[in-house]
């Protein structure tokens, strides 16, 4: 199967009730981790990939492994631009072969946003293959590679500005503002209280309010949610005692995800998870085994970590599994 858009995936996921993962991805450790996992639960999967992986690996290298993993496990892969920050950086992907695209123009005023999404869009649905183009409103707080936004300064979605958004610009998913937040450190301690037992933080939830408004304003219409790692806190406390230094970090809860995906949400977007269990299983191998030097070692072992998060994603957050 080639790589697919996400229209049929969306539209299946939205009817039954749960959500497909959009992981990043930097390199063939974390490619072969994430497929590895979601060929084993019979899932399909969105593979995105940032500015900053971009600049990392190459355009080339991450399309060309990409297409080694649909060939690989024979799952329907969706290739997506994250956070693409122009018209001509969603061109350039489109052109290069990727199924979908999200042009971010949150920062910018609302008809500012309207108009470059709406050039997007009409570029990518004459291409042929139709692409997929993700938008958002509202802004997250947070730090995603180029994306940059101080606590305090994000906002939520408003959901009077919807309708008028998805109609004019005629895009196919839309992202939303309800409280998650890129990064492995979401909120500040003063947003959260303190589990008194563990002493880790506890976040303040989503606003569940605005979504159920925004599915009300776009019936059947496919949300997607940002900076929704949950910054699982055993990885945490791997790194932290294997030599890490990891304070206060922490995620959206698990629960809530699930809860989002049985409503509008059809994709949620994690990328700290994985940066952290890699981390874990690297900082574990190498506190193990302090004579190894052979990359394939601790970089296998990180992987493995990785790979076993996304089952547990698949499974117990998202509900993608056996859904193909
Ligand atoms: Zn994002």
């Amino acid at each position: 199967m080639p790589l697919v858009n996400s229209k049929e995936l969306f539209e299946k996921a939205y009817k039954e009730g749960y959500a497909i993962g959009a992981f990043n991805c930097n390199n063939m450790e974390i490619v072969q981790a994430i497929t590895e996992a979601a060929k084993e639960c019979n899932s399909p999967v969105i593979l995105q990939v940032s500015a900053g992986a971009r600049k990392y690996a190459k355009p080339v290298y991450l399309k060309k492994m990409v297409e080694a993993a649909v060939e690989d496990t024979g799952l329907p892969i969706v290739l997506h631009l994250d956070h693409g920050a122009d018209f001509e950086i969603c061109k350039d992907c489109i052109d290069g072969g990727f199924t979908s695209v999200m042009i971010d123009c949150s920062s910018k005023p609302f008809e500012e946003n309207i108009a470059i999404t709406k050039k997007v869009v009409e570029y990518a649905h004459a291409h042929k293959p139709y692409v997929t183009v993700e938008a958002e409103l509202g802004t997250l707080a947070g730090i995603e590679d180029e994306v940059k936004v101080e606590h305090g300064a994000e906002s939520y979605t408003n959901p009077d500005q919807v309708e008028e958004f998805v109609k004019r610009t005629g895009v196919d998913s839309l992202a939303i503002a309800i409280g998650t937040s890129h990064g492995a450190y979401k909120f500040r301690p003063e947003q959260c209280t303190r589990d008194p037992k563990t002493g880790v933080l506890l976040p303040p939830p989503l606003r569940f309010d605005i979504l159920e408004e925004v599915s009300k304003r776009l019936p059947g219409f496919p949300i997607v949610l940002h900076g929704s790692s949950s910054v699982n806190q055993e990885y945490v406390k791997i790194i932290n005692e294997h030599g890490g230094a990891l304070k206060d970090a922490v995620g959206v809860p698990e629960e809530q995800l699930r809860q989002a995906a049985r409503m509008a949400v059809c994709k949620i977007n994690i990328d700290s998870d994985l940066r952290l269990a890699m981390t874990a299983g690297i900082r574990e191998h190498f506190e193990a085994h302090p004579d190894h030097f052979d990359p394939r070692q601790y970089i296998g072992d990180g992987r493995a970590y990785v790979k076993q998060l996304v089952k547990h994603k698949i499974t117990d957050v998202l509900g993608s599994n056996d859904k193909i």
